[in-house]
């Protein structure tokens, strides 16, 4: 746990190549360094073929079966106009060189994040959002230029894709990270649940992340590992909430098997859609209900 937020902070505040050096010592290594650095995605992995959604399929986020009936179950989301047009920036992390965290199956972290982003995409257009994406395809992205692209496209929310890796491999599940607030960011209104009033894109970071922990927990088909707030510095330089994902930890043999099937992908891109629709519905595309 605390090697994966130490990985998240690095992420953000050292640059994208820190976490790969992080994780590489802790991590089956099927290959020598130096050419896992340059493994060709495609023909690497035999991953499951996807099948795109189609574009003319009616609100198919909302079509989504719940999987953990529990009393608490999340509401089916509807594309409503009130998220119409939000841009959502998603972010799949790493890319090119830096390829982040390697399952000991073989999949990179920087293929599974660029995967479960397309994924992504398609849903959250079809639900009426605005989509761009710090990279898509496999390139290297500085934090700069990702943070500068956000920013420059005045996105409504920042979703940051990752995946974890551990020494050991019994951690397994979906973390969620949000900033804390900057220093002299007004902090008093922020301890706010979903549907509450939020003050500052720190709230707000929280409010979604706080959503799409809900959406987790009703749709599955992922374990929910936690949601921790942690001090991701590349806050403070963007100009909207942000949320940080860690799909799930590559070093756990049974969750890289599923993050390997598309089927899998495709349920985990339905729930966390589901949860980024909810969350620009919520306070942040209200602006502010109490
Ligand atoms: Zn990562």
């Amino acid at each position: 746990m605390l090697l994966a937020v130490v990985g998240v902070l690095a992420a953000f505040e050292a640059g994208a190549r820190e976490p790969a050096t992080a994780v590489e010592n802790t991590t089956p290594a099927p290959a020598p360094k130096e050419e896992q650095r340059f493994i060709e995605v495609e023909p690497l992995l035999p991953l499951e073929p996807i099948e795109p959604v189609a574009p003319s399929q009616e609100t198919p986020i909302s079509e989504v079966e719940p999987l953990a009936p529990e009393g608490e179950t999340a509401p089916p989301v509807q594309a409503e106009p009130a998220v119409q047009g939000d841009l959502i920036v998603l972010d799949p992390g790493h890319g090119g060189a830096d390829q982040g965290a390697l399952g000991g199956g073989g999949l990179p972290e920087k293929q599974l994040t660029l995967l479960l982003c397309e994924l992504l995409r398609t849903r959250l257009e079809a639900a009426g959002l605005r989509v761009e994406a710090t990279r898509t395809e496999d390139v290297d992205r500085s934090v700069k230029q990702r943070i500068d692209m956000a920013n420059d496209q005045r996105g409504d929310l920042f979703l940051s894709i990752h995946a974890s890796a551990s020494p050991s491999e019994r951690p397994h599940g979906v973390e969620i990270f949000y900033p804390a607030a900057p220093k002299g960011a007004a902090t008093g209104r922020t301890r706010t649940l979903l549907g509450e009033r939020v003050t500052n894109p720190s709230g707000e970071s929280r409010a979604a992340a706080e959503v799409l922990v809900e959406q987790i927990r009703a749709q599955g088909p992922a374990e929910l590992s936690g949601i921790r707030q942690v001090p991701l510095r590349i806050a403070n330089s963007l100009a909207m909430p942000c949320v940080l994902v860690e799909v799930g930890y590559l070093t756990n043999a049974t969750e890289e098997s599923l993050l390997r099937t598309g089927d899998y992908r495709e349920r985990l891109a339905d729930a966390l859609a589901a949860g980024i629709v909810a969350a620009m519905k919520g306070p942040a595309a209200a602006g502010g209900a109490s």
